[in-house]
């Protein structure tokens, strides 16, 4: 059966569909996004205004803060995005943005990425606000953020920066939440603490313009930038096995022969070629979580077929895992690129962000702990990276802890929902959002729990 969304906001589901068809859509430009429409979705979810922070207009975040009863304790802050990376129709079951409901599922960009989780948190928060659950020590905090998909400008980073005493706090969730790891003995929680760096490069080339009917002699500035891309695009990326990785590897159910191939750095390529035999997303992940990755992604040269052009430029995704800095990026690429093509070329930062992480213990890390527990009937979580960036930088830049979490059926696996993440047929099933509302309300409760055992 097949319902198109509704407009009532009753339910988690129902908030989930409304968030999605409102489109709120950041293609990196600032006049788009329009998380405006979804902040106007909250305050009636919320009955309540919260304050707005609209730093360019339409893209507004809204944030919420219920006082905690001691103001000495650590404050927790909920923070889910709003807005989407954009997705045309074409190889969709559903149109992105119809925000279908059929078969149990929810379809549409950013039913995963992350709306599923908005919707989560909001209705944990709800309670909270209307005095329906019992006040944490600290403060407990809901902010829903623009602009997570092109920098946080517009979003996170303009709160963290310009509103800290609006979202203030020692502890936060936020991205990302993926399915658990199942056997038949075992459900394996992962937990996100930890997410890579960019260190985005650009690439420049400047020759001379001239006829291109007669190229003998001519600097084609394409020319170096078009090598270098191609040499980096190919080259073997360095493999780095951090205590991170190697933590999360020992925490998951895998064959014996594949858990010690993946934790090998001479093994871990064709440990990776192995498993994409099965499962190409999950290779796909470890491979971004054992190497420092390198993906050319823009070529700009040239104005006219014939002629050649002066100036080139190409843009290249870098990543760095924790540990990696700046400067093995730059070693890298001098080994690939060799000395030739390396004077042919000025080569820039364009993001640069370290990697970032939290330790998985303390408080908030044993609060999801507790409500895995009473989820599944056992405490298995595994601490993990993302090759993804996320607002949480931003924070933990502040020293706060941050972590993502979520609870999932068995409709998609772990590997499966990493290829949904800005890809065709984003679906979630609304068993899973409602599980990931119950995980999050007792994430938040038993949170509350320890702080209060504890001082
Ligand atoms: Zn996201």
């Amino acid at each position: 059966m097949t319902t198109r969304g509704s407009s009532s906001v009753s339910d988690v589901v129902d908030l989930l569909v409304e968030l999605i068809a409102n489109a709120c859509v950041n293609d990196g430009t600032p006049d788009s996004g329009g998380e405006l429409r979804s902040v106007r979705t909250l305050q009636r979810f919320f009955r309540a205004e919260g304050t707005v922070i609209e730093p360019h207009p339409g893209r507004a975040s809204v944030v919420y803060r219920i006082a905690g009863t001691d103001p000495e304790a650590p404050a927790l802050a909920l923070l889910p995005h709003l807005d989407v990376v954009p997705a045309s129709s074409e190889g969709w079951t559903y149109p992105p943005f119809s925000a279908t409901r059929a078969d149990g599922m929810v379809w549409g960009r950013g039913a995963v990425d992350m709306l599923n989780v908005t919707a989560a948190m909001a209705s944990v928060f709800r309670r909270y606000l209307d005095g329906d659950a019992e006040p944490l020590p600290g403060d407990l905090v809901f902010a829903a953020v623009a602009d997570e998909e092109a920098g946080g400008a517009f979003g996170a980073e303009h709160l963290v920066t310009r509103h800290w005493d609006l979202v203030r706090c020692e502890f936060l969730l936020t991205e990302v939440a993926a399915p658990p790891f199942r056997t038949s003995e075992r459900v394996v929680v992962p937990v996100t603490v930890a997410e890579k760096g960019p260190a985005w490069r650009r690439l420049r080339a400047h020759g001379a313009t001239g006829h291109a009917s007669q190229p003998y002699g001519s600097r084609n500035a394409l020319l170096p930038v078009a090598g270098a891309v191609a040499r980096l695009g190919d080259a073997r990326s360095p493999v780095a096995i951090t205590d991170e990785w190697v933590r999360f590897v020992d925490g998951i159910p895998l064959d014996a022969e594949i858990r010690a191939g993946l934790v090998d750095p001479d093994r871990v390529d064709e440990t990776i070629d192995r498993i994409a035999q099965d499962d190409p997303d999950l290779a796909r992940w470890a491979h971004a979580c054992t190497h420092l990755t390198v993906a050319p992604t823009m070529l700009h040269a040239g104005a006219k077929a014939n002629v050649i052009p002066d100036d080139a430029e190409g843009h290249v995704d870098v990543r760095t895992l924790p540990g990696q800095e700046h400067a093995d990026v730059d070693d890298h690429f001098r080994k690939v690129l060799g000395p030739t093509l390396r004077d042919e070329l000025e080569i820039e930062p364009m993001l640069e962000f370290p990697a970032t992480g939290s330790v998985p213990e303390g408080p908030l890390w044993d609060a999801i702990g507790d409500a895995v527990e009473r989820v599944t009937g056992a405490r298995h979580l595994v601490a993990s990276m993302t090759p993804v960036t996320t607002d949480a930088r931003f924070f933990r830049a502040r020293g706060v802890t941050a972590y993502g979490v979520g609870m999932f059926d068995d409709s998609v696996t772990f590997g499966e929902m990493l290829g949904m993440f800005h890809g065709v047929d984003e679906r979630v099933s609304e068993r899973s959002v409602e599980l990931t509302a119950a995980l999050l309300s007792d994430v938040v409760a038993a949170f509350g729990d320890r702080i209060r055992t504890h001082s």
